[in-house]
């Protein structure tokens, strides 16, 4: 049987089609993983805490809009390299590869595709290095598989609109800095909007008790009558269309993470799956 050069089998020969540029994204994000995260995680996973200490190390790592390009803070890298490092995120715990997914796929790539010049250069070097934090607000109480069916709304309101309303399942939400909010118009079009945290009647309850994904940190998002400027709409694009783009994105990041935790039979302490024997 081959194998790859840790000797984990390798069945389909994935080594082979991977570049050395590949190999050298995965075998980095394999190691920072194995000195920084593995010997911690199991802790976390028990007590259902996100490791933030690690935040500055994943963004190293490029785990943070690697293939968002380099003048707006990522790291330029195509598309397989995001897949190996969600893969080997993942390989070690599913709640890690999440937060980078939500970053990344959820936060840095609506702004970088749809928004404007000044939220660019705004907010993306900061999410590049993990200075601020993000999360993507979609899912709401009553509308999780039907995002169409959102009541999350916004009216006109001078320089700003006034937003209303509820988002639900909302990872990173505790402690993100911004998050992205789907929300509907007067006419029933959905925008994103960027909110603040600190924006009054903003706020983020937390959601306790998971029984997986639990070093990723889960919340709410509250909108009571809060002010948000027009400036802060992404003007690039509206329509379900945009918030589904975001989450085609981020499920290609997932399946990657899918193959990680498949993977992680003999790599050491990990949470995201049981051993095999
Ligand atoms: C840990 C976690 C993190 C999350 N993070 C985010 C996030 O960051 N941002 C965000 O916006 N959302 C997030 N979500 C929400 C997630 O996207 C929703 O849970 C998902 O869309 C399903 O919605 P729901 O939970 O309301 O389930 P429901 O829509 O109520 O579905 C329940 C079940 O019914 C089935 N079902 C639903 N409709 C139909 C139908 N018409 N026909 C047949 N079967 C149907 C579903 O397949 C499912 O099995 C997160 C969820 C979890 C659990």
């Amino acid at each position: 049987m081959k194998t790859d050069q840790y000797q984990h089998p390798d069945h389909y020969q994935m080594d082979s089609l991977l570049s050395d540029e590949h190999k050298l994204v995965r075998d980095s994000t394999r190691a920072w993983i194995k000195k920084e995260v593995s010997p911690i995680i199991d802790e976390h996973f028990e007590n259902a805490t996100f490791p933030k200490h690690l935040i500055k190390g994943m963004a190293e790592i490029g785990a943070f809009g690697s293939y968002i390009p380099v003048e707006w803070g990522g790291f330029g890298l195509d598309q397989i390299s995001y897949g190996l490092i969600m893969q080997e995120l993942e390989r070690c715990d599913s709640g890690l590869r999440s937060t980078a997914s939500v970053q990344s796929s959820l936060v840095m790539f609506p702004i970088f595709e749809y928004g404007s010049q000044t939220q660019k250069e705004k907010y993306l070097k900061k999410l590049a290095t993990g200075e601020i934090m993000g999360c993507f607000g979609l899912t709401e109480p009553d509308h999780g598989s039907n995002p169409s069916g959102m009541t999350t709304n916004f009216v006109d309101d001078g320089d700003y609109v006034i937003l209303n309303g509820s988002k639900m399942w909302i990872s990173n939400s505790p402690f993100a800095d911004i998050a992205v909010v789907w929300a509907k118009d007067q006419s029933g079009r959905i925008h994103g909007l960027i909110v603040e945290r600190g924006m009054e009647g903003f706020t983020t309850p937390e959601i306790h008790n998971k029984l997986s994904l639990r070093t990723s940190s889960t919340g709410e998002l509250v909108f009571q009558n809060v002010r948000v400027p027009k400036s802060n709409i992404l003007p690039g694009r509206n329509g379900l269309g945009a918030p589904l783009s975001c989450l085609d994105s981020a499920r290609y990041g997932i399946a990657w993470g899918a193959l990680g935790a498949a993977m992680d039979w003999d790599q050491g302490p990990s949470s995201s799956a049981p051993k095999l024997l």
